[in-house]
């Protein structure tokens, strides 16, 4: 992922940091390019304007044209608007699992956007890193392959899963849950409910109508990198529906253009909690838009 960007702008700095003096064009030429760079790497258009904008304000602000090494202060003016744009520096949100026991999880999104990999690796990661004893339930009840992949990956990663009883309503499934939870001493119960190919009404009912029983800390919306502007307009109809606290991307270790990743937060408003980066149990990243950022410019 990223890998082009990164390139095209290594192109745009190169150019600017053999340089002791830049003029007004100078800048104005690499802003030119930057724009391009971030449209080819299917940036939101509305975002990729904010960003050239911001980046264009801070160069003129700090004088870069004056300054002593002005390439390396492009870089560095660069650097912080990507930082800001994916949430800025202080935003290495964890999870919000304090609250009287057992507190709810939700995973939203799409079939096929990893949402029931994403909610084992979480599950693995509460009880590894924050010592949580954590229920994994599935609600998705029109595909009993997704209730026993959950089920086999519980088993793997070693955490509980609620058993499943057929014929119950996904609401009903997310009651049993909740109360299984309190009876057996959980700290968290992750409920992974079901997707569909594509926006539905039904899914959305649903989905807010176990949000309305749950109560859930935290409803995260999981979406797939590789589908690039796709992902962020699904965010943004799933957001319109359902109170989503933050957003997980997935297979971020595919070969896409990184678009999606950079346009979330800025469209969505809502900040990426994780990154999925491989199909295996622990292959999910804390999300770090300082690191991310050093990534995307090499
Ligand atoms: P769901 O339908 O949303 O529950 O999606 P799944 O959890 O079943 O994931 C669909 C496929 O994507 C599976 O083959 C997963 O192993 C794979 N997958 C999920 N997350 C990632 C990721 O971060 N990286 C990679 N490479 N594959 C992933």
């Amino acid at each position: 992922m990223f890998d082009a960007l990164t390139e095209r702008l290594g192109g745009v700095f190169d150019k600017l940091t053999g340089r002791g003096v830049l003029s007004e064009k100078d800048v104005d030429a690499a802003l030119r390019e930057i724009r391009v760079a971030l449209l080819e790497a299917d940036v939101a258009l509305p975002v990729v304007k904010d960003v050239v904008a911001k980046i264009r304000e801070r160069a003129v602000g700090e004088d870069v044209i004056r300054a002593v090494a002005p390439g390396q202060q492009v870089v560095k003016i660069v650097h912080d608007a990507l930082v800001d744009l994916l949430g800025g520096e202080g935003e290495q949100p964890g999870l919000m699992v304090e609250g009287e026991p057992p507190v709810a999880i939700l995973m939203a999104g799409l079939q096929g956007s990893g949402k029931t990999t994403t909610s084992a690796k979480l599950a693995k990661r509460l009880q590894d890193v924050h010592k949580k004893k954590v229920l994994l339930a599935s609600l998705d009840t029109r595909r009993p392959a997704a209730m026993e992949q959950l089920q086999q990956l519980a088993g793997q990663v070693g955490v509980g899963f609620l058993p499943i009883m057929a014929n119950q309503r996904a609401v009903d499934i997310a009651k049993r849950a909740m109360n299984a939870g309190k009876l057996q001493g959980y700290d968290v119960v992750i409920l992974d409910t079901a997707g569909r190919t594509s926006i539905d009404e039904d899914m959305m009912a649903e989905a807010k109508s176990i949000a309305d029983v749950t109560r859930p800390r935290e409803t995260l919306l999981v979406a797939d990198a590789l589908t690039g502007q796709d992902a962020v307009e699904t965010a943004k109809r799933f957001h319109e529906r359902l109170p989503l606290t933050g957003l997980v991307l997935t297979r971020m270790d595919g070969d896409g253009r990184g678009g999606a990743a950079l346009s979330m937060r800025h469209v969505t408003g809502l900040p990426i909690k994780f990154l999925g980066v491989s199909e295996k149990p622990d292959g999910l990243d804390a999300f770090d838009a300082k690191r991310l950022a050093g990534r995307i410019l090499g």
